[in-house]
Order: structure tokens, then C-alpha cells, then sequence
């Protein structure tokens, strides 16, 4: 199994001034157990990466286009991606599949083409609160893996994140059983698809992660790290959230 990951996703926050911020995450983190990702708003990434250098601090983008280059405004490539410095990149967020109507084939392009760019995808799944109460929660995840996530997924190219949708931004957070039973659903469906190789892929765990909730969520079976949100912008919260791991 590759390293624990602490993932931090600032979605649309971030001017400048939170570059300090990384810079005191590392000074905080020097040598964290766990792999730490930060996934900050495009605007940051080179400058992030750049803040970031000689730290243990990966950076990611938060969506890619399906394509190298060309002529579609406001997107940006797996490619550019690489170019600012990124390794990793979130793809098929709740807030992209409701926000920009991503379908599991659209994610599932995305990444395949980040994937052909050196870049770790990070395929979000989760169900929302009318589907949990429904009781169709994991039909729901395995059918968005199945239909996001291509062949041929390893666990150096792939990592899954579980974020159900209604514990984002929330407070609300699924009991330890709960994400038990997502993240062990899961794995099987990963090792029946993927064999050992499916064994390997890191499962995150994502929505209202604190440092408060963090260990007993880490301690979970199958959970392999944390997809935060909030906690995420500081390093005030971000770092015992890392420390955790
Ligand atoms: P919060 O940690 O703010 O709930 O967000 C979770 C999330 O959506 C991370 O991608």
C-alpha cells in the first residue's frame, strides 16, 4: 500500500496572502507519515508549487480538460497542469458533477487524460442525503465507479475518494460504521476489478474531516486518508489533520 494521504482541496478559495500558509504547513509538517497534497485554485498552483519546493507538499489541480491543448475557453489541460507543477488532480467533484452537469463518462475521460499526462486522478464519488435515506448509497458509489474510473486504473495512477455529498461543508459526518461499510464495499469492488492491484488503491475519506474527527476516522478499515475541504486552509487545521495520519 503506497502512503496515507492527506489531500487538502481549496475549491475557489485562496488570493496570495495563503501561500504563507504552505509555507507553515511544511515548517509545521517537516516530515509527515503521511503523502500531503494541496489542490489550490488554478490561480495559485505554479506559485504553490513554487512555495512548496523542498517540501514534502505535493500540489494538484482541481479539474483538468480532456485534451492537451486547444480551443476551449476557461478550461485547462492535464498538460498545463504539469506545467505548474501539479502531480495530482481532483476529478468528478460533487460540486463539478452538480456545478458543470459531469457525468461518470465525462470523469472518466478526464481521467484517462490525465493519466496519459503523469498525473494522479483523484475520482470523487459519493451519494447525496435523498439517496442515503433511500437506502441506494452503495449502488449508487459502485455505479459511479464503475462508470468513472477506466481500465487499467493502478494505484500509482488512481485514488478514490468517498465524499458523501451531504457531509460536505456541512458538519455532518457518517457514522464510523457508516464509512466502514462504503470503504470495505468498495475494496471488494476495487480487488474484483483491478485484483492486487485494486488492493493498492488509496481510498480517502472526504466531508467536514477536523482535526477533531480525524484519528477516529483514520483508525476506519479502508480508509487510506482524507479529501478535505475547509480544514484545509490553514495550517492551523490542516496540520493535525496530517499529524493524524
Ligand atoms: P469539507 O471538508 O469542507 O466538508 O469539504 C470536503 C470536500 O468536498 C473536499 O473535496
Amino acid at each position: 500500500m503506497p502512503r496515507k494521504l492527506a489531500a487538502g482541496n481549496w475549491k475557489m478559495n485562496g488570493l496570495g496572502a495563503a501561500l504563507a500558509e504552505v509555507t507553515a504547513l511544511a515548517e509545521r509538517c517537516p516530515s509527515p507519515k503521511a503523502e500531503v497534497l494541496i489542490c489550490p485554485p488554478a490561480t495559485l498552483l505554479s506559485r504553490l508549487s513554487a512555495a512548496a519546493e523542498g517540501s514534502p507538499i505535493a500540489t494538484g489541480g482541481q479539474d483538468c480538460h480532456t485534451a492537451t491543448s486547444g480551443a476551449h475557453t476557461g478550461d485547462i489541460s492535464p498538460a498545463m497542469l504539469v506545467d505548474a507543477g501539479a502531480s495530482y488532480v481532483i476529478l468528478g467533484h460533487s460540486e463539478r458533477r452538480a456545478d458543470h452537469g459531469e457525468s461518470d463518462a465525462t470523469v472518466a475521460a478526464k481521467t484517462h487524460a490525465a493519466w496519459n499526462a503523469g498525473l494522479t486522478a483523484i475520482v470523487c464519488v459519493g451519494e447525496t442525503e435523498a439517496q442515503r435515506e433511500a437506502g441506494e448509497t452503495l449502488g449508487v458509489i459502485q455505479s459511479q465507479i464503475a462508470s468513472s474510473v477506466p481500465d487499467g486504473a493502478t494505484a500509482a495512477s488512481t485514488v478514490i475518494a468517498y465524499e458523501p455529498v451531504w457531509a460536505i461543508g456541512t458538519g455532518k459526518v457518517p457514522t464510523l460504521k457508516q464509512i466502514a461499510e462504503v470503504h470495505d464495499a468498495l475494496r471488494g469492488q476495487l480487488n474484483e476489478r483491478f485484483g492486487s492491484e485494486g488492493n493498492e488503491i488509496r481510498l480517502l475519506y472526504g466531508g467536514s474531516v477536523k482535526a477533531k474527527n480525524a484519528a477516529e476516522i483514520f483508525a476506519v478499515s479502508n480508509v487510506d486518508g482524507a479529501l478535505v475541504g475547509g480544514a484545509s486552509l490553514t495550517a492551523e487545521d490542516f496540520g493535525p489533520i496530517v499529524e493524524a495520519l
